[in-house]
């Protein structure tokens, strides 16, 4: 369930959202991604029960500016190409995060930044504001403190909702950074607490609000969710994939990645390596497009670890986000 102050156009990329390429006519993809998502770092302050960084070995790091300009220098020739900071980590835990959002904005490149929203301080909060980073959009939990706090393990609601608050506050009559929350909820979760009692509670402070079913697929085999899988009623019946399609990932090491769904860096998800390949050469070349047969086309997902437990933008959600949405889709 997807919910605007002030309609669907007010969201910066509805541009790309409310394209035939995006929505429709997405094979053949383009010359270059919609999106190119960057983990500025993996590291996280939360332990949060459904995410699949708790199964990542991966040695703690972040992107080095060096990189990350030669990453933006390749996609500012694209225009029309956004990027998103996020990945297995909170991308405000990047010690330098405010030169990484210069180097995305001063190239003139439409950015998205997601957030569990705990590290926003003031300095970061004027920095955002200043640097008019285009989406600034808050990952909660649950649909209330209890929930929010059973689910992200560590987190400091109070915290959250005060950070949320102060960047509404003071961005005032400022467009920019356009302001959205997205919670999940387990599905009995629901029972608890209403999805529109929470939008009503946000939208206003912010520009958008989204309820979405919690994703369980990736994690579902821990034995820390055993108790809680019973909950998620939703059916799995496997889709094509489109995020091959749509958007490439880079990690903050450079590997360039199918999606954002390994949180491990498994060699059989890794394209490449940036800078020793280019963002174009991955998006275009013989792997992305053998993946993009073997599960945009068809359904070989079970020849891959991570596609094997992935039903990501498939019908899985559907009734769900009817139940929620009064009957409407959306494409995001
Ligand atoms: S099907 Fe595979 S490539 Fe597509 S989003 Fe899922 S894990 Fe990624």
């Amino acid at each position: 369930m997807l919910s605007y102050l002030n309609g669907p156009q007010s969201d910066p990329f509805h541009y790309i959202y409310s394209s035939r390429g995006w929505l429709t006519d997405y094979d053949p993809p383009g010359p270059f991604p919609f999106f190119l998502n960057l983990e500025p770092t993996n590291a996280c302050q939360l332990d949060c029960l459904f995410c699949s960084r708790q199964m990542s070995e991966r040695p703690l790091g972040r992107v080095d500016l060096g990189t990350a300009a030669a990453l933006m220098d390749e996609v500012a020739r694209h225009p029309g190409t956004a990027v998103r900071f996020t990945g297995w980590g909170e991308p405000l835990l990047h010690p330098q995060i405010d030169e990484l959002v210069k180097i995305v904005k001063e190239r003139g490149i439409p950015l998205k930044i997601y957030t569990n929203g705990l590290a926003l301080t003031d300095a970061l909060t004027d920095a955002i504001l200043a640097l008019e980073v285009d989406d600034l959009q808050f990952s909660m939990q649950g649909l209330n403190e209890k929930q929010y706090l059973f689910n992200r393990v560590g987190g400091d609601y109070e915290k959250l909702c005060r950070n949320i608050e102060r960047v509404s506050r003071k961005r005032g009559g400022q467009k920019k950074p356009f302001l959205s929350i997205l919670t999940s909820v387990l599905a009995d979760e629901l029972e608890e607490e209403s999805p529109e009692d929470f939008t009503a509670k946000w939208l206003g402070t912010v520009d958008k609000v989204g309820v979405d079913l919690t994703n369980l697929n990736f994690v579902r085999h821990l034995d820390r969710l055993s108790p809680h899988l019973g909950r998620q009623s939703a059916g799995l019946r496997r889709g094509r994939c489109v995020d091959v399609f749509l958007a490439l990932e880079v990690k903050y090491d450079g590997l360039i990645q199918y999606c954002g769904q390994d949180s491990r860096s498994l060699p059989e998800h890794v394209i490449g390596r940036f800078p020793e390949m280019t963002l174009s050469e991955a998006w275009l070349g013989e792997a992305m497009e053998e993946r993009r047969n073997k599960v945009g086309r068809a359904l070989g997902h079970e020849q891959f670890p991570v596609c094997r437990n992935c039903y990501h933008n498939t019908d899985k959600y559907d009734a769900f986000k009817k139940r929620l949405s009064g009957g409407q889709e959306n494409g995001q």
